[in-house]
């Protein structure tokens, strides 16, 4: 978007700085400063993304790289500030901000994009309330490995350039190394943002606030008549696709927080999330989630149920009269349900290797989906292995169930205009073979916290960087979990 303070010249990392969020009303954020930690280390970095960002860290030494990631010492034309939001948490709404994150400034990429950049775990800020302000290394490498991998899939999300540890002990359940991520992201604008605003009932803000998402992630409504309708279509739309693609992977959030959801259509917050391993919609890893609000098959529903409440917050910007302004809202709500089908089942029938569409897609679907949830399947190899061009062996799969299945699908795909190797092809690369196995991310994480030994989380994000390209050598990723880990359960306290 354009901005009003010229970008900052190139400085040694080749940064290129704006503070375009700055320039939103003063009651959108806080100035404020990373607290200096006492003995900064970088523990990963993310050369492909700063490649990509256009910053030369390999001109950098490790100590310098540590201070400015800890955010111990910044360039000067950094401007840092804590946004304020609000969210409902497990449907209860509260006031919350950047409680431990500080925006640093955003960049703007060789490409083009302006990104944010923001350090999570950099001490207190106005809106700590109770908290300490701080990260521990263990969830702060998970969020870093899970949205790398979300990347290879595909899949939009926040990045993470690095991570580094504070020489400093957090104090959660039990004593554990202190740690900042450095995230990247389109923006930290959340449904939360807007509630923020709402709340404070200033219309001049949360029109401020919206022409500015819409410049800086829909710029292509900022003209039209009805922009700020066109808006809420433009984000459930990109929720729907979002969500979607969460569900085609078998990707549970975990904290579908409103204040976890990204205006710009970004996975954001990776907190208690975990992939399914055997197909059951009723899956959920987070200790803390209870009641299963945020289970896997419960995803799409709560997508909608945040965007409801975003649309609320626009109300005031659809008409004068609310009762008309509430006509507008809830006409484009009530085809939220229809959206969100529409990407879910364009994803599950590229998933079935099926480019045309037929009325009976979805019962086959169905059938398969049952049929996983009867076994006990494990949900991504079933889907790679359907993908392999000849009928899958072994336990399961010599139940005469799965043959009859199989063979409706072979009959479906028999009407398909493409050759059985490209359609093969096509499903070989929407169907990982790899995807972050829980095991395996609890054992990389506990050598880097407890063995200061990164080589398994490094080899992990080797294997995750090809989700769709199979090596023998890689085998021993596709394997779901041994049963005795099959309670697995994922914590909050990060
Ligand atoms: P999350 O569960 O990470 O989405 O965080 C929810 C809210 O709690 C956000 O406002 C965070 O900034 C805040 N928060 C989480 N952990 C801490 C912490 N250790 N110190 C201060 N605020 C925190
Ligand atoms: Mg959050």
């Amino acid at each position: 978007m354009s901005t009003l303070i010229p970008p900052a010249a190139n400085s040694d990392l080749g940064w290129q700085i704006e503070h375009t969020y700055a320039q939103l009303p003063a009651t959108l954020f806080a100035a404020s400063r990373p607290v200096p930690v006492r003995d900064p280390h970088v523990s990963i970095l993310n050369h492909r993304l700063a490649e990509r960002l256009g910053l030369n860290l390999a001109g950098a030494t490790p100590e310098t790289l540590a201070t400015l990631f800890a955010g111990n010492q910044l360039p000067s034309n950094f401007q840092p500030i804590a946004q304020a939001y609000a969210g409902h948490q497990f449907g209860g709404f509260t006031m919350l901000g950047d409680g431990r994150a500080i925006l640093l400034c955003e960049h703007r990429t060789p490409a083009g994009d302006l990104v944010d950049i923001q350090l999570k775990g950099a001490g207190r800020t106005k809106f700590s309330r109770g908290g300490d302000g701080r990260a521990a290394l263990g969830p702060m490498l998970r969020e870093y490995v899970i949205s790398e991998a979300m990347v290879a899939l595909g899949i939009p999300t926040t990045q993470s350039l690095a991570v580094v540890t504070t020489g400093e002990p957090v104090y959660r359940q039990l004593v554990r190394k202190g740690a900042i991520l450095v995230r990247v992201a389109a923006s930290h604008i959340r449904v939360g943002t807007f509630q923020y605003v709402a709340a404070t009932r200033d219309q001049a803000s949360l029109q401020l606030l919206a022409d500015y998402a819409i410049q800086r992630h829909y710029p292509e409504i900022a003209n039209t008549p009805d922009k700020y309708r066109e808006f809420l279509r433009a984000v459930i739309d990109r929720q729907a696709s979002l969500i979607a693609k969460w569900q085609a992977v078998g990707f549970i959030h975990g904290v579908m927080n409103t204040d976890n959801m990204a205006i710009s259509g970004e996975t954001i917050d990776y907190g208690p999330c975990a992939f399914m391993n055997s197909y059951d919609p009723g899956t959920v890893f987070s200790s803390i989630d209870h009641a299963g609000r945020y289970a896997y098959g419960n995803q799409p529903q709560i997508a909608i149920w945040n965007l409801a409440r975003f649309a609320e917050t626009l109300l005031p910007l659809f008409a004068t009269d609310s009762d008309q302004a509430i006509a507008i809202a809830t006409e484009i709500l009530r085809e939220s349900p229809a959206v969100f089908e529409r990407h879910w089942l364009a994803a599950m029938r590229r998933k079935l290797g099926l480019q045309t569409q037929e009325a009976d897609d979805l019962e086959l679907l169905q059938s398969l989906l049952d049929w996983m949830q009867q076994t006990g399947a494990d949900y991504t190899n079933t889907w790679r292995d359907l993908s392999m061009g000849v009928m899958p062996t072994g336990e399961n799969y010599s139940e005469p169930a799965f043959a009859e299945l199989y063979a409706q699908w072979q009959e479906r795909l028999s009407r398909e205009t493409e050759p059985r190797a490209a359609i093969y092809a096509a499903m070989q690369s929407v169907n990982p073979a790899y995807i972050p196995r829980n095991h395996r991310v609890e054992e990389a994480l506990t050598a880097a916290e407890e063995s200061d030994d990164l080589l398994p989380l490094q080899r992990l994000l080797e294997v995750l960087q090809h989700p769709f390209d199979e090596v023998a050598a890689s085998a021993p990723y596709r394997e779901p979990p041994p049963e005795s880990e099959c309670n697995y359960q994922t914590f909050c306290g990060t």
